[in-house]
């Protein structure tokens, strides 16, 4: 990179290149007028095949060089196990090592925004934000041949956004089987989930070029060469943010820019006339509050660093989807993406890859499901579930909380997603890495069904451990410390059961007697399917909440135009500010809520 003037005051200092990051960064410098500055802690990696081939993402986790690695503390409804939480450390944050899945929230998981306080954050505004970040391509032939997708509604607009939204040519036999189980037990997608309606297995889209068959993510979508070249818009690699510059001469802080540490160690300051945004993650945009003296006051001066606005909300209230993954031995017949452990089909599929694009490295072949309550079952009854929830009343007075029980209690909203995943997931008690979730170590081939529970009542925390940017934050994710979030996944790891049974399409492709994974438990009943909940329950990579949009006092951190509480002219934008976790992976949801963020900004400067 030409060297940059960083004595010149910018207008907007983005802090991280990642998923938000770069589209507000897109968005801010598409006025020539203002000068954008992105400080991005990682390298740039946007050509880096590893990064670019869907297949390959597995030789992303545990490098310092792509993954800030998080681990959690040891969680006790989970033995004692340490969570994995792999974060994106590059341009493009952690869109560039996900897993690609596209999905879209519900019309009444995002109406709950709004109705905790949240004015303009309802379904029907954020719609056509979930339309501009998006260029969603026809499906191909191959996949309506083989998944039918007869919900895909084509006359929805297909939008012009910087990222491409596509099906797969790659699904197989497993896909079909999936749906139809599904079918089989009442749970069919009839609608276009784009829509904010879906319940029942469907086909979903991925993240990925249909073109070139390379990862469509942040950095490739709004940090084209075309993008970079802007001259108004630079962006800084390889450099750490350490806290945002307040002042404090007058009624209110001011963000007036940053300080930053250099690849070399150097410390130094960059000015921002207008505004300072904060896109670090949901783990790290809390850190930096705090080590700019934004937060609670005992966690600050714990690490002497003088109090400037006291909010104890600063890292609560983090939320993230917890995931159950059971693992099926397949008949011999049956594809698994296991086979990969075998060096010479991993090298044929490369040269594949290399060649043309063509072969399954290029593709995502995961099916989902979206469902309300079941059980061993099947459906739960209305009555059945009212019970349940009002049996652990006591644990459902806040309202976020209340906005929960009512999505549960909704006929029209899923309380599980259900994931099939084309290989085996094993899970260490202290993982190294996401790696070592997914990479086969088994000998046996094995597809995995993943049950997710879509609105967790449980609440975590991520706060500083040292007053040094360097040292990794704490997180305690607090999985199931309310228990009825157990009690749903319980229920919802019973219904497995009827998916994986040997009458139904999906389980007529699994092996006769075959192992699963936790090896011979079965969950015939509500004891039993807790146990695989402690043994199996990982991360689904969707933390968010921890800089919270709510009202001040009330769990908040940013106001509804994402400007932090108690300072002017500094926002927070990224997964940190969801009030409650969306439906599915949530993806879709970073790319709109950063759009949305673009045009207030856009707007208050007009104000300024
Ligand atoms: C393994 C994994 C799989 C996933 N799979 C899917 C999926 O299939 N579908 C889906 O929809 N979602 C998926 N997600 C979730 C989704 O990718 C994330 O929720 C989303 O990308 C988060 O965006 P963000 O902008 O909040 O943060 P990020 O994209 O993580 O961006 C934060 C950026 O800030 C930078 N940064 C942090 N601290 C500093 C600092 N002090 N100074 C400078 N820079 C800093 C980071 O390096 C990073 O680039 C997955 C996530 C992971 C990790």
């Amino acid at each position: 990179m030409a060297s940059v003037d960083l004595e010149k005051p910018f207008d907007y200092v983005v802090v991280g290149g990642g998923t938000a990051g770069l589209v507000i960064a897109n968005r801010l410098s598409e006025d020539s007028d203002v000068r954008v500055l992105v400080i991005e802690a990682g390298a740039d990696r946007s050509t880096d095949p590893l990064v670019l081939c869907p297949g390959l993402v597995a030789g992303l986790y545990g490098k310092d060089e792509y993954d800030w690695n998080f681990m959690s503390t040891p969680q006790p409804t989970l033995n004692n196990r340490i969570i994995n939480q792999a974060r994106g450390k590059m341009l493009g944050g952690s869109s560039a090592l996900n897993f690609l899945m596209l999905l879209y929230p519900s019309k009444g998981n995002i109406d709950a925004w709004a109705s905790l306080g949240n004015e303009g954050w309802d379904f029907d505004s954020l719609a056509p934000y979930l339309r501009k970040f998006a260029t969603v391509h026809t499906p191909p032939q191959s996949s309506k041949d083989l998944c039918g997708l007869t919900y895909h509604n084509e006359d929805l607009a297909k939008g012009d956004g910087p990222i491409h939204v596509t099906f797969s040519e790659g699904y197989n036999v497993t896909n079909q089987a999936w749906l139809k189980t599904f079918a089989g037990q009442g749970l069919e997608v009839t609608t276009d989930p784009r829509d904010g309606r879906a319940l029942g297995a469907f086909q979903n889209q991925a993240s990925i070029d249909p073109v070139t068959h390379t990862r469509s993510f942040a950095a490739s979508g709004y940090y084209s060469p075309e993008v970079a070249k802007r001259s108004n818009l630079v962006v800084l690699t390889e450099t750490l943010v350490s806290k945002v510059i307040l002042d404090t001469t007058g009624d209110e802080p001011v963000a007036t820019g940053v300080e930053i540490v250099t690849k070399d160690g150097e410390k130094k300051q960059i000015s921002a006339n207008l505004e300072v945004i904060l896109s670090a993650g949901t783990l790290q945009s809390p850190q930096i509050l705090e080590l700019s003296g934004i937060g609670s006051k005992n966690i600050l001066e714990k690490h002497n660093i003088p109090v400037i606005v006291e909010n104890p909300s600063v890292g609560e209230y983090v939320q993230d989807h917890p995931i159950v993954c059971q693992s099926f031995e397949v008949a011999d017949t049956t594809p698994s993406g296991d086979v990969l452990r075998d060096p010479n089909v991993l090298n044929a599929l490369v040269g594949m890859y290399q060649a043309s694009g063509a072969g399954p490295l290029g593709q995502s072949t995961i099916s989902v499901a979206y469902s309300p309550l079941v059980d061993g079952s099947g459906i739960v009854s209305a009555e059945a579930k009212k019970e349940l929830l009002a049996s652990h009343e006591q644990t459902l007075t806040t309202p976020d909380a209340q906005a929960i029980r009512k999505l549960v209690e909704s006929s029209d909203e899923a309380t599980f997603q259900f994931l099939l995943f084309p290989t085996q997931i094993s899970i260490p008690a202290t993982p190294k890495s996401m790696a070592e979730y997914i990479l086969p170590v088994l000998p046996e081939n094995y597809i995995t069904v993943m049950t997710i529970l879509n609105h967790p009542f449980s609440r975590g925390s991520v706060h500083i451990s040292s007053p040094d940017v360097r040292a990794a934050p704490v997180w305690d994710p607090k999985y199931n410390s309310n228990p009825l979030d157990m009690e749903l996944l319980a229920r919802g790891v019973e219904f497995v059961e009827r998916l994986v049974d040997p009458s139904t399409p999906f389980g007529k492709l699994l092996k006769d007697g075959g192992k699963r994974q936790p090896e011979g438990l079965v969950a015939t009943d509500l004891e039993k399917a807790k146990e695989i909940v402690r043994q199996r329950q990982i991360s689904v990579f969707h933390v968010s909440g921890s800089c919270a949009m709510k009202p001040k006092g009330q769990g908040g951190v940013v106001d509804a135009r994402l400007r932090v509480y108690g300072t002017k002219r500094l926002r927070v934008v990224d997964a940190s500010v969801f009030p409650l976790e969306p439906v599915g992976n949530i993806q879709s949801v970073v790319y709109a809520v950063a759009e949305k963020a673009a045009d207030l900004i856009k707007e208050d400067r007009k104000g300024l």
